[in-house]
């Protein structure tokens, strides 16, 4: 609990205090230090500033400054004591409870995007989250609590900047974080091989004036370019102390960690609050500013003076926004913009410019007397790939060819485990269905169920490898170059490059795809770039693909996989053309694609990422995935009549086909109505009724309509036999009424046709509702729903037609 909530009358004890150094200097030399006691005096709710009474004197705070102040209160004591505790609680168990409290240690990850952050959260707290070789992923922290010599430490991964002013929505996150969650320590996570650049944002943070430990990850990478740093020394000038860590191996996290205890005890000797010199100017406006803040009280608990009177001459407009409420808001800005007139005809510069050369000067002032530089081996040897991979012309065909690499490996290698897995379901079945009674609870259990989920889980290998190899390209950094090369093209298409790892990243699912689109910065490319993501073909399209492509398309898997997601990106090329003339006419905004290194990929890194995305898959086959299959099977078994199993058996022996009395049930069932229903619609696109109710059945999600197929198109066989392959099944299918009876449902057209379709029309209900979410309407959602649909049902048309026309010219 906070001290400004606690109530009049209650005693309690000071577990920590929080904010700035100036402030807790301040404030420990008023006696309120951890493990004293308070007794709050007068707290009207109105009322600031509340007295208090500390070590026999009366003290009143502002509520502000009171806030910064963590306590422990009787109740809350009781609450922790040990189940077993019966004895009442006096102030001495109120110290040894305000003692274990004060034993959590809140620490925030801070630094620039692909310095680590992630990969040394991971480590220490044995997570499993996304770490990428590119910036701008996400724009959420994630949190994780873990154990460490007697501490608990709750620890923030925050997203990636270089700097923390409020230019981008990951800064302002990363700083309203910093600022409104008052961490005990900031990690700053740096480069060391890039430690210029990386230590600018070290720069804010120390104006900043709070706790903060350095990582200096990435040392071996210094190591190995032969470059010479004293840490120890450089931690001195600066007042912080200096770990150097290899995250990705683990190293030096143990030392990081048992500094950050040190740090936040107050027992390193290193740590001091320093100031940066920003020159005889503007250090004199820095303090014209600085007096005036200082009249406004609570503002000075929250933020250092300094740091504020920094951020206004910065011209910062969350700074400005902050003092508003200050009551001498007018005169702080009058002074604040005098100031900045001074120097400019004094420096002929903007203050903006000076405070960035100043912090610079100051990085290039401590390493010069800490840091040999070595070769940047890194940069020399990425310089030299990247002259290949982002080379005007053959950049893209080597794109091309390893986008080809990956679906060939996906396709070819997956099919042996796959085989694998079949022959398991097929076993499991049988000895399901052999020592289970008959009955509608055995038809669900084998023909629904076990059917159903074995032909999704079918596909985990291929998803497996699809999702390694895209983690791969993520974590070598190739996906930036990817972009990078897209980027141009994008810009030709009115869209921005920032849109292409989102868009990628649709190929994995669509729903963190389209939050991932957070990080654009305008409305209208973000809407705009939301709007397409839908075209790019998800993981969970693949099942489809896999099943039509091995039964039709057998001697050219790879091919026509490639061009079926390239299809998906020319239609969004497309659509994107059109919506860009027509409902988002706007400016770009110019940015800065980053090509981060290349690194060599860490093996439990891709795999941990290529785990992440594939659960995320299972995740979805629990729950929606076996709704809907027990829906679809009950749809396909009632209504269930015996009448026309009977006639159905007679039709089939005098047919000598097997298959008649099942396919008759599901024809008269309620999913056979819906089928023929709908089969007008399709008919033209070369699609028959069962194919209609596989298309509906994959609306909530894409891998149903192979599961549904799995249904519709093999309850007929023998149960005797072995279960055969689906796509076997789906070659030797014939119609058997109607006025194409007996011949074939499927051929090579009626198959692009129907993948066509499935590439196209929207991947599943929960990107609707994500749409809905990010986009903050209806609107746009159902906008997606119909014109996608639209879209797939004309493309999957032209394409039949021209197929049609090549096989039977
Ligand atoms: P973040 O953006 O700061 O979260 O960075 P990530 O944790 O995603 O890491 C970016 C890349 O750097 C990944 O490919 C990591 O495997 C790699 N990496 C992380 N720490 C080290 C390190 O100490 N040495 C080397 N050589 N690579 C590292
Ligand atoms: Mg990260």
């Amino acid at each position: 609990m906070r001290l400004s909530e606690v109530e009049e009358n209650k005693r309690v004890v000071i577990t920590k205090v929080l904010g700035h150094g100036s402030f807790r200097r301040r404030i420990s030399e008023m006696g309120f230090v951890a493990g004293k006691e308070v007794m709050v005096l007068k707290n009207a709710p109105l009322y600031d500033p509340v007295e208090y009474q500390l070590l026999g004197y009366n003290v009143s705070l502002r509520r502000a400054e009171a806030f910064l102040i963590e306590v422990i209160t009787t109740e809350e004591a009781i609450n922790s004591a040990p189940p077993n505790f019966d004895g009442i609680i006096d102030l001495e168990v109120l110290k040894i409870s305000a003692r274990e409290k004060g034993k959590t240690i809140h620490v925030a990850l801070a630094g620039n995007p692909n310095c680590g952050k992630t990969t040394l959260f991971n480590r220490v707290t044995n997570s499993k989250e996304h770490v990428g070789n590119y910036s701008g992923v996400t724009i959420d922290s994630k949190i994780a609590t873990f154990q460490r010599k007697g501490y608990t430490f709750k620890l923030v991964d925050l997203p990636g900047t270089y700097s923390l002013t409020t230019f981008s929505p990951e800064e302002l996150y990363t700083r309203n974080y910093i600022i409104e969650q008052t961490p005990d320590i900031v990690l700053n996570v740096i480069d060391a091989a890039n430690l210029e650049r990386n230590m600018f944002l070290s720069t804010q943070l120390i104006d900043m004036d709070i706790k903060v430990v350095m990582a200096l990850n990435m040392y071996d990478d210094l190591e190995t370019g032969g470059a010479k740093l004293d840490a120890k020394k450089l931690g001195e000038l600066l007042g912080i102390p200096f770990i150097p860590t290899i995250a990705s191996k683990g190293i030096g996290l143990d030392a990081v960690f048992d500094e950050i205890i040190e740090v936040y005890e107050d027992r390193n000797p290193v740590v001091r609050h320093i100031h940066i010199n920003y020159g005889e100017e503007l250090e004199k406006s820095i303090k014209a500013i600085q007096k005036e803040i200082k009249q406004d009280k609570p503002i000075r608990a929250k933020l250092s003076s300094r740091y504020l009177a920094l951020r206004l001459l910065d011209k910062d407009p969350d700074a400005l926004e902050t003092l508003k409420s200050s009551t001498n808001f007018s005169r702080i800005n009058t002074i604040t913009q005098n100031e900045i007139a001074r120097l400019k005809a004094r420096l002929n510069e903007e203050s903006s410019h000076l405070i960035t050369d100043a912090k610079f000067g100051f990085i290039a002032g401590a390493l010069q007397e800490t840091f040999v530089p070595g070769i940047q081996w890194r940069y020399a040897i990425t310089g030299k790939i990247d002259k290949l991979v982002t080379h005007r012309i053959l950049g893209f065909p080597i794109f091309l060819f390893f986008m080809f690499v990956t679906f060939f490996a996906t396709f070819r290698l997956g099919s042996y485990p796959m085989n694998w897995i079949n022959m398991g379901v097929a076993v499991i079945s049988d000895f399901v269905k052999t020592t289970m009674p008959s009955g509608m609870f055995k038809d669900l259990l084998t023909d629904g169920i076990i059917n159903g989920l074995g032909s999704i889980i079918v596909f985990l290998p291929n998803i497996l490898i699809l999702f390694f190899f895209t983690s791969l390209m993520e974590d070598t950094g190739y996906m930036a170059r990817a972009a990078f090369i897209m980027d141009k093209l994008m810009h030709k298409i009115g869209l921005h490059g920032r849109s292409f790892i989102p868009m990628v990243m649709g190929f994995g699912c669509n729903v963190p795809a389209i939050m991932a689109t957070r990080t654009i910065r305008n409305r209208g490319d973000r809407l705009l770039t939301m709007l397409i993501i839908p075209f790019m073909s998800c993981s969970a399209r693949l099942p489809v693909y896999i099943v039509l492509i091995s039964a039709f398309f057998k001697d050219y898997p790879a091919v026509v996989l490639t061009g079926l997601y390239l299809l998906g990106i020319l239609m969004a090329i497309v659509m994107a053309k059109i919506l860009n003339r027509t409902l988002f006419r706007r400016k770009e905004t110019p940015f800065v694609m980053e090509l981060p290194p290349y690194r060599m990929p860490v093996l439990r890194n891709t795999l941990l990422h290529m785990w992440d995305k594939a659960s995320q898959y299972f995740k979805k086959i629990g729950g929606t995935i076996l709704v809907a299959v027990v829906i679809i099977w009950a749809l396909e078994y009632f209504p269930h009549s015996e009448e026309i199993h009977t006639q159905g058996k007679v039709n089939a022996i005098a047919n000598a086909t097997p298959d008649w009395h099942a396919q008759s049930q599901i024809e008269h069932s309620y999913l056979g109505i819906i089928g023929h229903t709908i089969e007008p619609l399709i008919r033209p696109l070369g699609f028959d009724w069962r194919m209609g109710i596989c298309l509906v059945a994959g609306i909530p999600a894409k891998e149903i309509v192979v599961s549904t197929m799995g249904v519709l198109y093999e309850t007929g066989k023998d149960d005797t036999k072995t279960r055969e392959l689906l796509p076997e099944v789906l070659k030797s299918e014939v119609y058997y009424s109607g006025p194409k009876m007996g011949e074939k449902v499927f051929n090579q057209a009626v198959a692009l046709s129907f993948l066509v379709f499935v590439l196209l029309y929207f991947p599943c209900i929960a990107v609707i509702a994500t749409i809905k979410r990010e986009s903050g309407s209806w609107k746009w959602a159902l906008f997606t729903l119909f014109y996608t649909s639209v879209f797939a049902w004309t493309m999957a048309f032209i394409i039949y037609n021209i197929a049609l026309y090549f096989i039977n010219p």
